[in-house]
């Protein structure tokens, strides 16, 4: 079974403030055992949350890094800026990135890759729109945009990934994916990884993310196939994000 993992996405919100108050909480907070928890927060707060994590079980994420490992590329961030902050992870291809910013199966890909090459585990995210849904296109739009990168990796460099599985119309909507809908897409794409190996398979960490809150996740997180949670919304009131964490142990 792989090792829950519950990361809160602060999007463009947020605050020092809200950093430290994080901080002190997790530090305080009687945490479930053997539950990873990480928060991607905003880049200019990336250094104060190192610090603010330090003492605690809150691993350090960012929301999107560049291609490039250096260079003339006026307002991105290389993936070795952000381990050099104490970032572990990374997103990648979250919806918003691939509609409001163009970012392509190929761009998605390329910050795959420079994400692997600094050391921090990029969280592939995949999901469909409600158009496809409706036109029952689920499964072939999920699995391609999960073949357009796995295709492209090495199997040990597949073995670093998490997996989002973000329907589109349930992100930010308040409507969340019925626990058997997340199930069969997550068991979909297992299925999918498995042919490409079966221990890749059992030791993927496949989160679902789409208004994911204290109320809903214990149920989602009961399926076999959903391992943890990518939350938005909730994960910017403390006590939210700490209930969504205890619901995983
Ligand atoms: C997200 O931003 O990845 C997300 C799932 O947002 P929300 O929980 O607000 O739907």
């Amino acid at each position: 079974m792989p090792t829950p993992l519950i990361a809160g996405n602060w999007k463009m919100n947020g605050s020092l403030t809200l950093v430290e108050d994080f901080g002190q909480a997790f530090a305080d907070a009687d945490l479930p055992e053997g539950v990873e928890m990480a928060l991607m927060v905003p880049f200019p707060f990336l250094q104060a949350a190192g610090r603010a994590f330090a003492g605690s079980r809150l691993a350090l994420g960012a929301q999107t890094l560049s291609d490039q490992p250096s260079g003339a590329f006026t307002g991105e961030v290389s993936g070795e800026m952000l381990r050099e902050l104490g970032a572990g992870l990374v997103l990648v291809g979250h919806s918003e990135r691939r509609t409001l910013f163009g970012e392509d199966d190929a761009a998605v890909l390329a910050r795959v890759r420079a994400a692997l090459v600094v050391g921090l585990r990029p969280v592939l995210c995949l999901g469909e729109t409600l158009e496809e849904r409706d036109a029952g296109r689920t499964e072939a739009v999920v699995l391609g945009q999960l073949e357009a990168v796995c295709d492209a990796l090495a199997a040990d460099e597949r073995t670093r990934l998490v997996i989002a599985y973000e329907p589109v119309w349930a992100i930010g909507t308040g409507r969340t994916a019925t626990p058997q809908q997340a199930q069969a897409v997550h068991a979909a794409i297992r299925t999918r990884l498995a042919a490409y190996d079966a221990g890749l398979a059992e030791g993927m960490q496949l989160l679902y993310g789409g208004s994911m809150k204290a109320a809903n996740a214990a149920e989602l997180l009961a399926q076999p196939d959903i391992d943890g949670g990518l939350v938005g919304g909730a994960s910017l009131q403390v006590d939210d994000f700490l209930a969504i964490c205890q619901s995983a142990g």
